[in-house]
């Protein structure tokens, strides 16, 4: 399978500043609540017993779930990664309104919720390494059971995964292939008329130490 480029033409690429999303698209960032867990998760060394500290206190830390709704003028609604009915409920949009959904990586908190498109005919983008990785940890049932079938329908889902390591898919919208936290892990940069240049990372950067001081996130690929 490969991503279709036809639903919306491509002007240009996404360096050239005009690539722009058209006047009166609108993003809505979803609210989708908060996951709390042990610091060391994110942080590379953090909770890390020393000789001076030999039982450090196990830090804990709260992070933000978001994901984002753009209305796009002559397509309709693009979500990225799945977000929550009411979530988009309270954007003023209905899930049954989606027409196209992308997926930044296939782990369960952020793709569980792609049951509400099955037998809909709404195209799933996802690059290839990471719709393979998925398929292989289910399958296999390695890499710490963060991939699950319920909502990984081969059959119900209109899979469209690409290969490139960067599509403009529509005009304004591209996605960059950033393997990392997982093989095929693609973040998304969206170039607004007024709002200027926004990139979601997926979970590229857990924390904004993992950005900036280039420690990685955690690595979600070994087999265990
Ligand atoms: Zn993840």
């Amino acid at each position: 399978m490969a991503a279709t480029q036809s639903a919306v033409p491509i002007l240009a690429p996404a360096a050239i500043p005009a690539f722009k999303c058209p006047t009166g698209t609108k993003m809505h960032i979803l609210n989708l609540g908060a996951l709390e867990a042990d610091e060391s998760w994110f942080l590379r060394g953090a909770n890390a017993s020393t000789l001076s500290n030999p039982n450090p206190e196990n830090k804990r830390r709260k992070l933000a779930l978001l994901s984002c709704l753009i209305e796009y003028p002559g397509f309709g609604l693009i979500l990225y990664e799945t977000g929550l009915p009411a979530a988009i409920k309270a954007t003023g949009n209905d899930i049954k309104d989606v027409k196209a959904v992308v997926i930044g990586h296939l782990h369960l908190d952020h793709a569980g919720g792609l049951e509400h498109f099955i037998n809909t005919g709404v195209p799933i983008y996802v690059h290839e390494e990471e719709f393979k990785h998925a398929c292989w940890s289910i399958a296999t049932k390695a890499d710490l059971g963060v991939y699950l079938s319920h909502y990984m329908s081969l059959e119900g889902l209109k899979w469209e995964t690409f290969s490139e390591p960067q599509l403009d898919l529509f005009q304004g919208i591209t996605l960059h292939h950033s393997p990392g936290h997982t093989p095929g892990l693609c973040i998304m940069q969206v170039n607004l008329d007024k709002d200027g240049t926004f990139i979601w990372t997926s979970d590229q950067f857990h924390v904004a130490e993992n950005y900036e001081l280039g420690h990685p996130p955690w690595r979600s690929c070994q087999r265990s």
